[in-house]
């Protein structure tokens, strides 16, 4: 009888634990999300306060200027097809511009 209530009371325990990790578990994703939103919030500020030639300036030094990956480093020469669309759009909305 007393091993099969100290089971009980382990069970009770790990049933504790387990809604507690629980918990953590869900705030920790929710912390995630919200920030990752304030990194693509801030990269989409940023890239539409930078003027093409900035922007161009970065692709050429090695980083990506796109939404997705803004300011990570680009693969060794790597291009990234959303950069070049991205630069090409800025292109021909700075000469429709000027
Ligand atoms: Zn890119």
């Amino acid at each position: 009888m007393a091993l099969a209530d100290e089971l009980r009371r382990l069970e009770e325990q790990l049933t504790e634990l387990l809604l507690e990790v629980q918990a953590m578990r869900r705030n920790a994703e929710r912390l995630e999300k919200q920030s990752g939103e304030l990194v693509k919030k801030a990269s989409e500020e940023m890239i539409a306060d930078a003027g093409y030639d900035a922007l161009a300036k970065l692709y050429a030094d090695g980083y990506h200027i796109c939404v997705n990956y803004f300011a990570k480093r680009r693969l060794e020469d790597e291009d990234c097809i959303f950069c070049r669309m991205f630069l090409q759009e800025r292109l021909e909305k700075a000469q429709h511009a000027s």
